[in-house]
C-alpha cells in the first residue's frame, strides 16, 4: 500500500489513500452521499451538487475536493442533509414524471427513494424525442440530468469521443457529437454510457433495460468473454435460461468495468432459429438429423475404420481457440492416448503459431515477455501489425488514453487506422516488409548507440551476427525496401531507443506472413538490444495481442502437433515419460500433422478421418477452395458446431455443441491469464458441451479418458505440465486470473514471464540476424493491388456469432476499402459492387473509398463468407510455423456484372 492521508470524517478517524477525495474518505467512514456526476472509472467533475460536505468549515463538493492530512469533515449535520437533498430534488424536478417509474432502477430513483424524495404527481405526458435508432443503445432526452458521465465514460474510459452536451442552461442534453441519429454516430457501443447514465436516459432495449454495472443483480453469473484474447470478466444476468443482460465486471482483472459490443452486446446468437440442437448425419448426400447414440456410433465406428485403413495417422482433429483449456485438452487427449496420434492442431495456426516459435527461440517460453498492465506503465508504446483498437477494444482503448495521457506512441501499420490518429510517428511499410523495417530499427539503436551493452554482454547471444546483418539496413535502403521515408524510420528509433520504459505490442500483421516468425523475433530484437524488459527495470519486453479468446490455452494445453501440455516436446523422451505417467498409456513419437499438412493430407487421401471442432475452417482458412477439396476427398469428416457453415456443408456427422454461455472451465487471455469460465445457460435441447462430446465419443470407443470435471481436468493438466502445477478450479474462483508460469498453489502466478533467466537452452535472449526476404506475392501488371485482410470492430471472425444478431444492422456485409486514386482508376465510388480477384479466386465486396490506405493496397475483413474472402488468400505460409500469408495477396478488381 502506497502512502496514506489520515484525516476526521464526522469524528471518526479514516485513512485514504495520497490523492484521495473526501468523498472516498467519506465511503471509508462508511457514510453514502449522493454523486449523481460522479462515477468512480471517470475524472470527477462536481457539477450536481449532491455531495456537499463541510471541509475545515467551507461547503464543497466532496467528489472534486482532495483529502489533506489532518482535514475535519463533517456529512451528517442537518443544514448538509437539506442542502444535498434540495440539490437532488430540484435536479428530479427538472425531469418528467416517468423519469423515477420508467426507470425504477436508476440511480436517481434510488436516490430519491434513500432521500425520502417523491415524484411530482404525473401529469400530462411529456413530449418524447427518443432515439431508438441503434440495435444496442437508445436515447431519452427527458431523462438526461447533464451530469456529462457519459460523455466522459465515451472520451476519458472508450476513447472514441462520440457524445457531446448539447443545448443551453436547464435544456441541455447528451446527443451523438455528428448530430444525426445514433445508429449513425461514431459509437462503437462499449455501452459504457448506458452502465454510467444515473438516471436511465440511455439504456440498452430489451429485457436488460435498466440493469447496468455497478448495481449488483440477484441472477448473475461471472464468467469469462468468449469473443477476443482481451479476457473480459463479464456479469452475465440471465432470467429463464435466457440473458438478460451481459455487464462488464468493474473488478475485472483485465477490463475493470469496461467492455465491447461483441461481449456486452452480441449474444443474440444464442436463440438464434438455426442454432443446432441435435446431431445430423450425412445420408444420400443429405444432412439428417439423428440420435446421439446413433451420431457416435457412427463416429467411432468411422474412426476405427479409418485406423483399421491407414493407421493412427490417417485421423487428425483440429481443436479450437474457441473452446475451453479443458476441452482442448481433454481432445488432444483423446487423440494422443485413444487413437494414438500426434495429429492434433489448433487454429493459433492461422494467426499466432509464428509468435509461439518466435518468442520461445528468442526467450524461451511460448508466451509475452511481460504483463499488459507493467505495459501500460511505458512511456513508448510501439504497436506494430494491430488495430486493437477494433481487434481488441477493451486494450485498444485502454493503450489509447495512454497514449493521449503519457507515453509517446509509434504505429507500425500499412493503413492509417485506431491508435494510427494518434501516434507521434506513423510508419506505414507495404505490406510483406516487415522484417526489413525491423532490421532498419535496430540499425539506428546500434548505429546511435541506443542499446543495453551491459545486458547484450551478459543476458544476450546473436549481437555479432546481428550487428553485420544491420550494416546492410540504414534507413535510406531500410526506406527503398519498405517504403518508409528514412526520416520516420530514424524518428521512430529514437522514440523507442530513448524512451525509459518502452514497450511492444503487436498482432497478426506480423505473424501472417511468409516470415512471420522471422518477423516476431526481429521484433524481438528491439527488445533485446535495449534489455527493455520488466525484471531489467528498463522496459515491458514484448506482447502479442492473440486473437481468439482461448487461442492462447488452446496452445498451452497441448493441442499442437509437436507439444504436449505445457509446452513438452513430443519427441522429448522425458516430457512423455511425465505424460505417460499421468495417462498410463505409451503416446506416439512422431511429430503430428499441422493443418495445412492435414488438409493436403486429405486431398492426397492418407488422413481418412478429420475431425474439426469449433472451425468454420472453410470460411477461415487460406485458398477456401482447396480446403473444400480435402474434406470432400476425406472418408470421414465430424464437425462439432453451433450453426450450420460452409465447413458443415462438407461435414458426414454434425455434432451440436454449446457456446461459451454454456460451459465451465478456464480460458488463458492474451496475457497468459487463466480465468474462470463459468455456465450461464442450459445448451439448447440436444446440444452438448464439448468436453461431453469427447467424452462420449471415446466412451464409443471403449475408453476412459478420466477427467470427470473440468475442475479434475485442469488439476491432471498441472500434474504434467509444471508451469500450470499451481493452478485449480478453487483458486481462480477464489483469486480471478493468475497468469501461467505458476509453478505451484503457494506461489502466485507470475505475470512477468522471466525474473531471472530467460528459458532458452543457454538461458539468453537470442537476437535474429535473419535477413529480409519478400513475400510471397507482390503486385505485377496482372494482379496490380495488395489485399490485406483483418478484422473491423462490428464482427467478428467469420461473423457465425456476430452476424446472428443486432451487430448486422451496424455492418450488414463485408467492404473492400480503398484508396481514392485506385477507386478513380477503377471508376469505381462508395457502394459499387466490385470484384476481387487473386490467382486463387474471386470474392465480390462493396467498394468503400478510405484515405487510410495508401494507393496500391486495398482492405477488407472475413466476417462473411458468402463474399469469399478468403478464397483470394494463397497458399504461401509462414515457413517455419506454416502460419497462412493472410496478409499479403496480388489482386486486380472488376465491376460486378451480375
Ligand atoms: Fe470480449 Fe474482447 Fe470485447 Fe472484452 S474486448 S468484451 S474480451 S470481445
Amino acid at each position: 500500500m502506497g502512502p496514506m492521508t489520515a484525516l476526521r470524517v464526522d469524528g471518526l478517524h479514516v485513512e485514504v489513500p495520497e490523492g484521495a477525495s473526501l468523498l472516498d474518505a467519506a465511503r471509508a467512514a462508511g457514510t453514502e452521499l449522493p454523486t449523481l456526476c460522479h462515477d468512480d472509472r471517470l475524472r470527477p467533475a462536481g457539477s450536481c451538487r449532491t455531495c456537499l460536505v463541510r471541509a475545515d468549515g467551507r461547503i464543497t463538493a466532496a467528489c472534486v475536493t482532495p483529502a489533506t492530512p489532518g482535514a475535519d469533515i463533517t456529512t451528517a449535520h442537518e443544514d448538509l442533509q437539506t442542502l444535498r437533498r434540495d440539490a437532488v430534488a430540484l435536479i428530479a424536478s427538472a425531469l418528467p414524471p416517468h423519469a423515477l417509474t420508467t426507470a425504477p432502477r436508476s440511480e436517481l430513483a434510488h436516490t430519491c427513494r434513500a432521500l425520502d424524495i417523491t415524484p411530482p404527481p404525473a401529469t400530462a405526458p411529456t413530449p418524447h424525442n427518443r432515439d431508438e435508432s441503434h440495435p444496442y443503445i437508445h436515447l431519452d432526452p427527458d431523462l438526461c440530468i447533464a451530469c456529462g458521465r457519459c460523455v466522459r465514460m465515451c472520451d476519458d474510459v472508450q476513447g472514441t469521443f462520440a457524445l457531446t452536451l448539447t443545448g443551453r442552461g436547464a435544456d441541455t442534453v447528451v446527443a451523438p457529437g455528428t448530430g444525426g441519429p445514433w445508429a449513425q454516430s461514431d459509437c462503437v457501443a462499449c455501452g459504457g454510457c448506458v452502465d454510467t447514465c444515473p438516471t436511465g436516459a440511455i439504456t440498452q432495449p430489451g429485457p436488460g433495460r435498466g440493469i447496468t454495472t455497478g448495481q449488483p443483480h440477484p441472477q448473475h453469473v461471472r464468467t469469462t468473454c468468449g469473443y477476443c484474447g482481451v479476457g473480459c470478466a463479464l456479469d452475465v444476468v440471465v432470467s429463464d435460461n435466457q440473458v438478460s443482460a451481459v455487464l462488464p465486471a468493474l473488478d475485472g482483472p483485465v477490463n475493470q468495468g469496461h467492455a465491447c459490443v461483441k461481449g456486452r452486446f452480441s449474444h443474440g446468437y444464442l436463440t438464434s432459429a438455426d442454432r443446432l440442437t441435435q446431431p445430423m448425419i450425412r445420408k444420400n448426400g443429405t444432412l439428417e438429423p439423428a440420435g446421439w447414440e446413433e451420431a457416435l456410433t457412427l463416429a467411432a465406428d468411422g474412426l476405427r475404420a479409418a485406423v483399421a485403413a491407414g493407421g493412427p495417422d490417417a485421423v487428425a482433429a483440429i481443436s479450437s481457440a474457441r473452446a475451453t483449456n479443458e476441452e482442448n485438452y481433454l481432445i488432444q487427449k483423446f487423440l494422443r492416448t485413444v487413437i494414438k496420434t500426434n495429429n492434433i492442431d489448433n487454429c493459433s495456426r492461422l494467426c499466432h503459431a509464428p509468435s509461439a516459435a518466435g518468442l520461445s527461440a528468442a526467450f524461451g517460453h511460448a508466451g509475452g515477455t511481460d504483463s499488459f498492465d507493467d505495459a501500460e506503465k511505458a512511456d513508448c508504446l510501439l504497436v506494430v501489425g494491430a488495430n486493437p483498437v477494433e481487434a481488441h477494444p477493451v486494450i485498444g482503448a485502454r493503450l489509447l488514453q495512454q497514449a493521449l495521457n503519457k507515453a509517446s506512441l509509434i504505429v507500425a501499420d500499412p493503413r492509417a487506422v485506431g491508435l494510427a490518429h494518434h501516434a507521434d510517428v506513423h510508419l506505414r511499410p507495404r505490406p510483406g516488409t516487415n522484417v526489413a523495417l525491423f532490421h532498419g530499427l535496430a540499425h539506428v539503436l546500434v548505429a546511435e548507440g541506443m542499446t543495453d551493452p551491459d545486458f547484450l554482454r551478459e543476458r544476450a547471444t546473436g549481437l555479432t551476427e546481428l550487428i553485420d546483418l544491420l550494416a546492410h539496413y540504414p534507413p535510406a535502403r531500410t526506406a527503398e525496401l519498405t517504403g518508409v521515408p528514412a526520416q520516420d524510420i530514424t524518428a521512430a528509433a529514437r522514440l523507442y531507443g530513448r524512451a525509459r520504459r518502452p514497450a511492444i505490442l503487436y498482432g497478426l500483421g506480423v505473424t501472417e506472413h511468409l516470415h512471420g516468425t522471422d518477423g516476431v523475433r526481429t521484433l524481438a530484437n528491439l527488445a533485446i538490444l535495449r534489455g527493455a524488459l520488466a525484471h531489467t527495470g528498463r522496459g515491458y519486453g514484448i506482447i502479442p495481442l492473440r486473437g481468439q479468446n482461448n487461442v492462447q490455452g488452446a496452445s498451452d494445453m497441448g493441442a499442437l502437433p509437436d507439444l504436449l501440455p505445457g509446452y513438452g516436446r513430443v519427441t522429448d523422451p522425458q516430457a512423455r515419460t511425465r505424460a505417460e505417467a499421468v495417462w498410463g498409456r505409451p503416446l506416439p513419437t512422431r511429430t503430428g500433422l499441422r493443418i495445412p499438412e492435414m488438409l493436403q493430407a486429405a486431398r492426397q487421401g492418407t488422413l481418412r478421418a478429420l475431425w474439426i471442432i469449433g472451425e468454420d475452417v472453410c470460411a477461415t482458412d487460406p485458398n477456401s477452395h482447396r480446403v473444400a477439396d480435402a474434406l470432400d476427398t476425406c472418408p470421414l469428416v465430424i464437425v462439432n458446431e453451433l450453426f450450420p457453415s460452409r465447413t458443415t456443408q462438407h461435414a458426414d456427422i454434425v455434432l451440436p455443441v454449446a457456446s461459451w454461455l454454456e460451459k465451465d472451465g478456464t480460458f488463458v487471455n492474451f496475457d497468459r491469464r487463466f480465468q474462470r469460465v463459468r455456465a450461464a445457460l442450459r445448451p439448447p435441447a440436444a446440444a452438448r458441451t464439448d468436453f461431453d462430446v469427447v467424452h462420449a465419443l471415446a466412451a464409443a470407443m471403449g475408453a476412459d479418458l478420466g477427467c470427470r470435471t473440468p475442475a479434475e481436468t485442469l488439476a491432471e493438466c498441472g500434474r504434467i505440465a509444471p508451469l500450470f502445477a499451481g493452478l485449480s478450479h478453487t483458486r481462480l474462483d477464489r483469486e480471478g486470473a493468475v497468469a501461467w508460469p505458476c509453478p505451484s498453489p503457494d506461489q502466485p502466478g507470475q505475470a512477468t514471464l522471466y525474473t531471472r533467466a530467460f528459458t532458452t537452452p543457454d538461458a539468453r535472449a537470442h537476437l535474429s540476424a535473419a535477413p529480409y526476404l519478400p513475400p510471397g506475392e507482390e503486385p505485377d501488371t496482372d494482379y496490380p493491388l495488395l489485399l490485406v485482410t483483418g478484422r473491423r470492430w462490428t464482427h467478428y471472425n467469420s461473423g457465425s456469432m456476430t452476424r446472428r444478431g443486432g451487430n448486422l444492422l451496424l455492418e450488414a456485409h463485408d467492404h473492400l476499402d480503398l484508396h481514392p486514386q485506385d477507386a478513380a482508376r477503377h471508376h469505381l465510388t462508395d457502394g459499387t459492387e466490385v470484384t476481387v480477384e487473386s490467382r486463387h479466386g474471386k470474392a465480390r465486396l462493396t467498394a468503400r473509398l478510405s484515405d487510410e490506405l495508401s494507393p496500391g493496397q486495398v482492405f477488407c475483413a472475413f466476417h462473411f463468407p458468402e463474399s469469399g474472402v478468403n478464397s483470394l488468400t494463397s497458399d504461401h505460409a509462414d515457413t517455419v510455423t506454416s502460419c497462412p500469408e493472410y496478409k499479403v495477396t496480388a489482386v486486380r478488381l472488376t465491376h460486378t456484372t451480375t
